[in-house]
This record gives structure tokens, sequence and C-alpha cells, in this order.
């Protein structure tokens, strides 16, 4: 049975001879693992829509244990993120990311649409304090869309909306007020500019915080926030890549 769906390609590996292996998220299947024959020849047709986050239309036989592709064309190749070893550092983060939580047969068009517009977004911009913020506006929504939502609204223990000064907890989701510090010893401090900002960037679309600046210290203040709170909860993820992303930053 031959199945049509659109994809971004997550991974390519060489397999066999002139084939791929290619781990694609799938707005109708989730994520598959597909076999992509002959891709490897230079005169594969099929080559420009299965390299990493290449956006394209799928056509899919599936087989015992793999999907075969049958037909592959690409509808948004995003070149320029790998022209770029900065945007590359990054759109493996982003991928990356993806890979760790999406599984087969669960769709997610929300997860889908927000790696769409990521990758748009790492392909179009230039300066680099845009680039933060957009990441950290990912990382948010990633969060969100994956089912791990970070609180910032309240007390993540007692619900209490107001209080002089926040922890931040990674272990039991979100904020802590001064009465419930005690819940979590680990937890880390958190600014209200800190605070602000998370809250800010969890309500509006990516889209639109592309042109928000946001000062270097603040950012990374965030930035080390999720660092934690994606270590303790996405546990499949291996960190290669944030580790190669922060490093691009710091060179910068
Ligand atoms: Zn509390």
């Amino acid at each position: 049975m031959l199945l049509k769906t659109e994809g971004f390609v997550l991974r390519n590996k060489k397999y066999a001879e002139t084939d791929s292996l290619l781990t694609i998220f799938t707005r109708k299947l989730g994520k598959i693992n597909a076999i992509a024959k002959g891709v490897q020849r230079p005169k594969s047709t099929m080559m420009a829509g299965v390299q990493p986050f290449c956006y394209s239309d799928f056509v899919l036989y599936r087989g015992k244990s793999l999907y075969t592709v049958s037909q592959c064309e690409p509808k948004e190749i995003f070149y320029k993120i790998r022209e770029d070893i900065k945007k590359l550092s990054y759109g493996a983060y982003v991928v990356e990311l993806v890979d760790a939580v999406a599984n087969e047969g669960q769709t997610n068009n929300r997860l889908f649409n927000l790696l769409g517009k990521i990758l748009y977004l790492l392909t179009k911009s230039e300066i680099e304090i845009e680039i933060d913020t957009i990441i950290r506006s990912y990382e948010l929504h990633f969060l969100n869309y994956s089912g791990f939502k970070p609180e910032f609204d309240q007390c993540v223990n007692c619900g209490k909306k107001q209080s002089p000064h926040w922890r931040f907890s990674p272990q039991e989701g979100g904020i802590l007020c001064n009465h419930c510090l005690q819940q979590d010893p680990y937890s880390m401090r958190i600014s209200d500019m800190t605070l602000r900002l998370a809250k800010y960037l969890q309500s509006k679309d990516i889209i639109e915080v592309q042109k928000l600046k946001v000062n270097k210290s603040l950012n990374d203040a965030l930035k080390k926030l999720l660092k934690q709170y994606i270590m303790v909860h996405i546990n499949k993820y291996d960190f290669k890549s944030m580790e190669l992303a922060d490093k691009m930053s710091l060179n910068s």
C-alpha cells in the first residue's frame, strides 16, 4: 500500500551501497524510518529531497519492518542552514529535540508546524541575538507541545500566584514560591525579568518574537534554566548538538 505524506528529514544515514536510511518526522504517520533506495547515486532524482532538514512530499511503501521511499519531492530544502556552521549546529539541535520525543504512529501537528517555523527562521535570520531569542522560544513551545510545559504562571506546588521571589525547579516542573522552596533543594534562582521573559515567550508565537531583542545576560539566564529542565525531562536526548550550539554561541 502506498501512503502520501509531507515530512521533515531528521536524519539521513548511508545504508548499503547506494541507499540511505532516513528518519522522517511526517505529518500523518509521526516519526518513521524509511529506506531511500539508490539516493547515493549522483543521478538519483530523489537526492535533493532526502537531505537533513528537507521538507518534502513523500510517497511511501510500508514493508514488514520499514518503510521504503517510493517518491520524494522537495518542498523546501533549507539549504542556508547547511551553509553556515552556526545555523547548522542550531538546526541539528532543534531536529534532535524533535527526534527525542516523536514516535511512530503518534502525529503531532503543533510540533510539526513549529519545526517548520524554526527552520524557516534559522534560514533567514542574520543577527545572533535574534537566533538566541527564537531558540528560547522554540524550546518553550517544544516543551509545551511534547507534554512537558514548564509552569511559570503559579507555584507548581501550592498554586500561589504572588511571591516576593521565586525559585525554578526543573524536577518539580516549574516555579516555587517562597513558602515552597524546600520542595526542591536543587531549585535554581530565577529573577523577575527572566520569569517575565519566559512567560512572554510562552504566550507568543515564534514568528512574532523573531525581532525581539533580548539582552545577552537575560537570554543566558533563561537558557541555563531551560537546559537543566530539558536534561531532566527529555531523557532520550544525548545533548551533543546542544553542546555544539553552546560552543558556537561562545565563539561569536
Ligand atoms: Zn508555593
